[in-house]
């Protein structure tokens, strides 16, 4: 059986960007990354811009200024300054040519047509200058940039409004189990309902990837061969829910090896979620999750995550770690890794209890796991340990 490290190397080296361009409205752009280069296409400010309200001058030796007009944000006109002369002028207005600094209205004494300055003012004072921030054909952000709001802002200010990404996978997610109904049916004797293609569908969705397909079948050997052929067929990922531990009526595994899914790995050391498997047919790659809800999610987060973000052009394919300071204790059962759901806050991580892999109620407080190593026997009261946050 391979551990947590192996199982996640073994992701990141079989999954691959998908690779293909696609276009999107600037405003439909969900955590994505830049698949090309992005030149600008004017000069950003555009024009010389005012960066403060106050009074913009031709200056001279003199601390007097005359008066000859106003230019407030959005205005087109250009007032002729001679030397000894200014303009009122206001934040995000258009300096005239004519004008050499822009001096702030706190420091001004102002009467009807004249103002008195305190003191001689630098050349170019409070002008941001025309393609300051980036000049027309300029390199504006690079091809892998990832487009955060700041970075779709800034787009925007450029009057982009379709932008060229890496793709992202489509995916289909499959719930086994003859036991499952969907919420909103009535429970009868003997069913649960159906919770880990909500649950997953809704972390895809928050990752930025919804282009997903829910399917659902029984623990019936044809009818999860018929349905997994098909959705191998037209997905770049598949993630299976359920059905891939040794039970007579767990066929996952089973179909996938009679479909001719090359198997990367099946079962990884580790509590919760030991029958994992991960699988590759042609470009599309296939999870099988065990069913247990928390399980499930613990996969999702430490493994289909990582080959997520590499479909999707990612640098960062991992979540982030950072060391807190343990306010509880946790005593290991057995010798197995354990994945622990945990909160974390300011510095500190606090280790919950119901670990169970079949409780989602630990899980939905938690915002943080922690890998708890073969070798680490228990976890004492201000020990300082690594913890994995949770993308929400
Ligand atoms: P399995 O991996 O199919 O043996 O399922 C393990 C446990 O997870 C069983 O108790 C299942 O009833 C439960 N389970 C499987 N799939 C789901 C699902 N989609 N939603 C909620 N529970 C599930
Ligand atoms: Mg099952």
């Amino acid at each position: 059986m391979i551990s947590i490290e192996e199982a996640i190397q073994a992701v990141k080296i079989n999954s691959f960007e998908v690779s293909k361009e696609i276009k999107i409205p600037i405003d439909k752009i969900r955590n994505s990354i830049l698949f090309r280069d992005i030149y600008s296409p004017i000069n950003m400010p555009p024009f010389r811009q005012a960066a403060m309200d106050g009074y913009a001058v031709n200056s001279h030796d003199d601390l007097l200024y005359t008066l000859v007009g106003e230019v407030k944000a959005g205005d087109s006109h250009q007032p002729l300054l001679n030397k000894g002369e200014a303009v009122r002028i206001f934040t995000g207005a258009a300096v005239p040519d004519s004008a050499n600094a822009v001096i702030m209205q706190e420091k001004v004494v102002a009467r009807e047509n004249e103002i008195t300055i305190e003191a001689k003012l630098p050349i170019g004072l409070n002008i941001r200058l025309l393609g300051e921030q980036v000049k027309k054909g300029q390199l504006a952000l690079k091809k892998g940039t990832k487009l955060t709001p700041a970075a779709i802002g800034y787009l925007g200010s450029l009057g982009i409004n379709e932008v060229s990404v890496y793709k992202k996978p489509s995916i289909a997610l499959i719930s086994t189990g003859n036991e499952l109904v969907e919420t909103g049916q009535t429970l009868t004797y003997g069913k649960i309902y159906e919770s880990n293609s909500l649950m997953l569908q809704n972390a895809l969705i928050n990752l930025g990837f919804d282009a997903v397909s829910i399917h659902k079948v029984e623990d019936n050997y044809l009818a999860t061969y018929t349905k997994l052929q098909d959705v191998i067929l037209k997905n770049d990922m598949v993630i299976i829910s359920g059905g891939i531990s040794v039970g007579d009526y767990d066929f996952v595994g089973k179909v996938l090896n009679e479909l001719n899914v090359e198997e990367v790995f099946y079962k990884v050391n580790q509590k919760p979620g030991k029958p994992l498997y991960f699988g590759k047919k042609g470009d599309t790659l296939l999870f099988a999750l065990p069913g247990n809800p928390a399980a499930a999610l613990t996969c999702f987060y430490m493994y289909v995550y990582t080959a997520l973000q590499k479909m999707s052009g990612f640098k960062e394919v991992t979540l982030p770690k950072v060391m807190a300071k343990s306010t509880s204790g946790f005593v290991k059962n057995g010798t197995r890794p354990q994945i622990l759901k945990a909160i974390y806050k300011e510095g500190e991580v606090s280790i919950l209890e119901g670990q169970s892999s079949a409780m989602l109620q630990t899980f939905s407080i938690s915002n943080a796991l922690v890998k708890m190593p073969e070798d680490l026997k228990q976890i004492d009261i201000k020990d300082i340990i690594e913890v994995i946050l949770l993308p929400f």
